[in-house]
C-alpha cells in the first residue's frame, strides 16, 4: 500500500505537494481549514487544526504527518507524538519556527550569527535596548507573524505600546538591532529522520513591503566564502534543531560582509519556489522525500540562473484564468503556477519561474510574464 502522508493546512504549499506526491507514489491527504482552499484537490478533511479531536481523526488514516504552516499548537503535536504518530518536523524542532524568542535563544546556544536581540517584557526593557542601539530597533511579536505583519521598526518604546499592552503575564516581545543589510538571502536544506542532508544553493530574496516579491537562484555575485558560510549555517541549524523535511533559513548579508540569521521556516518556503522548475529536485518533492524518509534528490540547479516572481494581488479586473493565454503566448519559457485563490490586494495568488543562461533575460521574462496578472 502507498505510504500515506497527511498535510495539516490546505494552503498553496500543500497544493504544490500534490503533483510530486502523485509522481512519488505517495498517497497525499490534507486537513484543510475551510472548503475551497488551495489544496482542496487533496483535502480529505476540513476542520480546525487547533482542535485535538479533529486532528486525531485526520491522522488515523495516515502514516506520517507534515505541515503547510507552523501554527499547529505544541500541545496537539505532543499529543500525537505520545500516541505514536510520526510527525515531521516534530514538535521539538518546530517550536523554533513557531516562536522567534525561543529561536533566538537556541541559535545563540548553537553559536549561529544573528542580530543583537533581547526579550522586552515592558517599555523600560525595550527603551534600554533602543538606547544601546543608536535609539532604534526592530520589534517583533514572537508568534504568529508572517509577511511582515508583527514586525515594526521603532525609535521609541511607546511606538510598540499596543503590543506591550497585549502581552500576557510572562510573555515578552522580541527586539532586534536594525540590521543595515545590503541584501536578503535564503538557504534551504532538506534533512531526513536518519540525519541525511542536502543543501540547495543560497538564493537572493527581494521583499517589498515585508512580502517576498522576487527570488534569484543562485544569489548573484556570491563569493565562495558566502556560499560556504550560508550552507554551513543551514546544515548546522537543521542538525542542531533536529529538523526533518525542508528548512529555510532567511539571512541578512551586511555591508561588512557578515551573514546573520533572520528567521526559520520548517516546510517548503517561498524562497524555494524557483526549485520546482529550476532544480533537479524541487523543494516540494524534496520535502515529501524527507518526511517519508526516502532517499533525498539532487538539489542542484538545472540552469545557470532561475528567477521566481510572485504574482501578488492578482488582476484588478477579471480573473487570473483570463490572463493565462496572453502570458503563455508571449512568454512560452515562463512556468506559471497559480494557487486557486481569489485576487485580493497584496495576496500571494501565484508565481512565475523562468530559468536560462542570461540573468538579465531571465529577470525580464519572469517579470513580464508575472505582469500579465496585474
Ligand atoms: P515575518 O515573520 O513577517 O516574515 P521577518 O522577521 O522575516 O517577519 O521580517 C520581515 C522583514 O522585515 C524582513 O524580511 C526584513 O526585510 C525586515 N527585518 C526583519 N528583521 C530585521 C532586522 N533585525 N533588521 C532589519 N530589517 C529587518
Amino acid at each position: 500500500m502507498a505510504l500515506r502522508v497527511g498535510v495539516i493546512g490546505g494552503g498553496q504549499l500543500a497544493r504544490m505537494m500534490i503533483a510530486p506526491a502523485v509522481e512519488l507514489g505517495l498517497d497525499l491527504r490534507v486537513l484543510a481549514e475551510n472548503e475551497g482552499m488551495s489544496a482542496q484537490l487533496a483535502a480529505t478533511a476540513v476542520g480546525d487544526y487547533r482542535d485535538l479531536d479533529t486532528v486525531r481523526e485526520f491522522v488515523k488514516d495516515v502514516d506520517v504527518v507534515t505541515f503547510d504552516h507552523e501554527h499547529v499548537p505544541q500541545e496537539i503535536l505532543r499529543a500525537l507524538v505520545a500516541e505514536g504518530v510520526e510527525v515531521h518536523p516534530g514538535p521539538d524542532a518546530l517550536q523554533f519556527a513557531q516562536d522567534k524568542l525561543v529561536m533566538r535563544s537556541r541559535l545563540a546556544e548553537l553559536g549561529v550569527p544573528q542580530p543583537d536581540w533581547a526579550p522586552a517584557r515592558d517599555a523600560a526593557e525595550l527603551q534600554a535596548f533602543l538606547d544601546a542601539h543608536d535609539g532604534r530597533g526592530v520589534v517583533k511579536t514572537p508568534r504568529g507573524g508572517y509577511d511582515g505583519k508583527g514586525v515594526r521598526v521603532v525609535r521609541a518604546a511607546d511606538e510598540a505600546q499596543d503590543w506591550l499592552d497585549a502581552l500576557a503575564d510572562g510573555e515578552a516581545l522580541l527586539v532586534e538591532e536594525l540590521v543595515g543589510f545590503v541584501r536578503e538571502l535564503a538557504q534551504q536544506v532538506a534533512r531526513r529522520p536518519s540525519g541525511d542532508m542536502v543543501a540547495y544553493p543560497v538564493v537572493e530574496t527581494v521583499q517589498r513591503e515585508g512580502v517576498c516579491a522576487e527570488v534569484i537562484a543562485p544569489a548573484p555575485a556570491a563569493a565562495d566564502r558566502l556560499v560556504r558560510v550560508a550552507e554551513g549555517i543551514g546544515r548546522k541549524i537543521a542538525e542542531g534543531l533536529g529538523v526533518t523535511g525542508m528548512l529555510a533559513v532567511e539571512l541578512f548579508e551586511t555591508d561588512d560582509e557578515r551573514i546573520l540569521v533572520n528567521e526559520l521556516a520548517m516546510r517548503p518556503h517561498n524562497s524555494g519556489h524557483w526549485s520546482q522548475d529550476g532544480a533537479v529536485t524541487g523543494q516540494f518533492e524534496q520535502h515529501l522525500r524527507a518526511v517519508a524518509d526516502l532517499p533525498l534528490g539532487d538539489p542542484g540547479p538545472r540552469s545557470p540562473w532561475s528567477v521566481m516572481v510572485n504574482i501578488l494581488g492578482g488582476p484588478q479586473e477579471g480573473t487570473i484564468g483570463e490572463r493565462f493565454a496572453g502570458a503563455m503566448i508571449e512568454h512560452p519559457s515562463a512556468k506559471i503556477h497559480t494557487y486557486g485563490k481569489d485576487p485580493r490586494p497584496g495576496r500571494k495568488v501565484g508565481h512565475v519561474n523562468v530559468s536560462g543562461d542570461d540573468l538579465d533575460d531571465v529577470v525580464y521574462v519572469a517579470r513580464a510574464a508575472a505582469a500579465h496578472f496585474d
